[in-house]
């Protein structure tokens, strides 16, 4: 069997990160549900986070939370992704807390919960900006807040929110207390506390880094700050340097290598993708074929070269053609490349039969 394209998983910096979260975290009395879907769930990831004190497992995925279940994880598991109704049953069978935004889906949560006698928590999501999930209208939420309550097996656990992920909009402070003040409004209705606060993903981390957190926000969910640390400094400057960007390493086998010109020689047409790309011309130069592509980590830009000196050119669904003439380090046919990767590339990767997944324990 080939080795490669294999993903090596650093366990130690894993745990490293996922301490740095949960102490942030908890110095500000904030509960951390780690997201393990950014590494589509793989097992010793998900012990990593649970072991180092993550308060819940969570993903958009039932079959991961399914899966982590299997093992024997017991940290209570949550899912992020409002739940298909076709889904609920196995929601309830395995899952503890859910993310929730359609009466009809909560009411429907409730039948099953008292089909399976089990109960079930979950958290009201408010859109307070971003467009993807949650109530709109504030009053709906309260009046839905107020039906949950009435519930026998669902308990409403709190509200929360998403920010970010579709509509780019940044968890400010003026956003995470609009959150606040719409918990307080369902506790007045509901007349008593709720248990959470949930202020978003990794994009809200900012406000611990800031000392800033609306008071009251009580509950993060958080993937990408654990998995790469690299979003925060990439687009807006934090100081990630005390958590490990490198987690997850990838290695391909070099398949060729020639002395090749740099623009494409002939009518240009179109590439593998029906795309029409330019080409820059920087003349004969030192090219690497490796055996990986497209299919394995679909975006080119989440692959970076360990070696400063190559230069990543393009690639195919199974081909990724590197520029190695600068290379620091020798680049020969059956010698391997490494890179480091982003949350895009991780992700795919990670879901890749092709690539070969192996772990670093200490
Ligand atoms: C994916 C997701 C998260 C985690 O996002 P990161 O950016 O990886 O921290 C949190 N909440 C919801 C609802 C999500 O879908």
């Amino acid at each position: 069997m080939n080795e490669y394209p294999r993903l090596t998983v650093d366990l130690p910096k894993l745990r490293h990160n996922v301490r740095k979260v949960v102490s942030r975290c908890k110095a500000n009395n904030m509960d951390v549900a780690g997201v393990i879907k950014g590494c589509n769930g793989l097992i010793p990831c998900a012990r990593a986070f649970a072991e180092e004190g993550c308060d819940f497992l969570a993903s958009s995925r039932m079959e991961q939370l399914e899966a982590v279940k299997k093992e024997g994880i017991t940290v209570p598991l949550m899912l992020v992704r409002i739940p298909m109704i076709s889904e609920l049953s196995r929601l309830v069978e395995t899952v503890d807390i859910s993310l929730q935004s359609e009466k009809r889906v909560l009411e429907a949560l409730e039948g099953e919960c008292v089909k399976q006698g089990k109960k079930h928590r979950v958290i009201l999501m408010a859109d307070l900006g971003d467009l993807r999930e949650g109530f709109w209208d504030r009053n709906q939420l309260i009046q839905t807040a107020l039906a949950v309550e009435s519930f026998s097996h669902v308990h409403l656990a709190g509200v929360g929110t998403n920010l970010g992920c579709y509509g780019s909009i940044a968890p400010t402070v003026e956003k995470l207390e609009e959150l606040v003040d719409c918990a307080r409004n369902v506790e007045e209705a509901i007349g008593r506390k709720l248990d959470y606060i949930s202020g978003g993903a990794t994009s809200s981390f900012p406000r611990l880094l800031e000392d800033n957190m609306p008071e009251g926000i009580n509950h993060l969910r958080i993937g990408e700050l654990i998995l790469e640390a690299k979003d925060l400094e990439e687009l807006w400057g934090y100081d990630l340097s005390s958590f490990y960007q490198n987690v997850f390493t990838l290695e391909a086998e070099v398949l060729e290598k020639k002395e090749k010109p740099s623009h494409p020689v002939g009518e240009v047409m179109f590439d593998a993708f029906g795309h029409r790309p330019t080409y820059e011309d920087i003349g004969v130069h030192t090219r690497a074929l490796v055996a990986m592509g497209k299919m394995d980590y679909a975006y080119l830009d989440g692959l970076s070269p360990v070696d400063r000196g190559i230069r990543v050119l393009g690639a195919s669904s199974d081909h990724t053609i590197l520029d190695v003439t600068r290379a620091h380090h020798p680049v020969e046919v059956g010698s391997t490349v490494k890179f480091h990767l982003n949350y895009g590339a991780v992700l795919f990767l990670t879901n890749s039969p092709n690539v070969k997944i192996r772990y670093r324990e200490e």
